[in-house]
């Protein structure tokens, strides 16, 4: 198998980490569609992650798919279909990270609270220090927000044992819904590799996941 570029990534991160750029900003110039690193990343959308920066990625080299969470959603894995089979990447990276804001909600919580659920909306002010402002509508879409299993905390608290036990969840659940699905090949001559992250905001630093492992409770 070819050298992995996650590897190359990891190390440019611990560079990032300690403060030194690799990220060249400005236009490049010309370069092919498909990303020359062949890597796809899927990463949250906080305003925290400069994917680009903490990777050590140049334009032209990866995919990078974000979505509230960095959640493998049907839409994630529709970009991870097209990024492989029709433009060649073959390394998937997922990163969550600490202080995410998807630890601190349900889905039935928020659900609840934008269709007029007092109690929900009290919760939801609560959580996120911002007056939470039901609209008293139903909607039949998004059909699911994606937060995190377990149970729910302040928003943007400390990393500690509970909380990276939450997002490692999510983190291995999305590997399994990369690994088993049946569109993207994990074995023979156009495998697809995927590894699993958890950025630490406070640090700058990559933390692997290990995979299998559990994907998580409700308690
Ligand atoms: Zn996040």
């Amino acid at each position: 198998m070819a050298t992995s570029m996650t590897d190359q990534f990891l190390k440019n991160n611990e560079q990032y980490s300690r403060g030194q750029a690799i990220h060249k900003p400005g236009y490049p110039g010309k370069q092919p569609i498909q990303p020359s690193k062949r890597v796809a990343v899927v990463a949250c959308m906080d305003a925290r992650l400069d994917v680009e920066d903490l990777l050590g990625l140049q334009t032209g080299d990866a995919h990078i798919i974000r979505n509230a969470g960095g959640v493998v959603s049907d839409d994630a894995i529709r970009c991870l279909i097209i990024s492989h089979h029709l433009l060649n990447t073959n390394e998937i990276i997922l990163i969550h990270h600490t202080r995410c804001g998807m630890l601190a909600f349900t889905d039935d919580l928020l659900k609840a609270g934008l269709e007029g659920d007092p109690a929900a909306e009290k919760l939801l002010g609560q959580a996120t220090g911002r007056a939470f402002m039901s609209c008293k509508k139903c909607a039949a879409t998004p059909s699911a927000f994606h937060a995190f299993r377990g149970q729910i905390e302040p928003l943007d608290a400390p990393r500690d044992v509970k909380n990276m036990e939450r997002l490692a969840w999510d983190v291995r659940r999305g590997m399994s819904s990369i690994l088993n699905h049946p569109w993207i090949p994990t074995s023979g001559p156009d495998a697809v590799t995927v590894r699993g992250f958890i950025y630490d905001v406070d640090t700058g630093r990559l933390e692997e996941v290990n995979y299998p492992g559990p994907m998580g409770s409700i308690g």
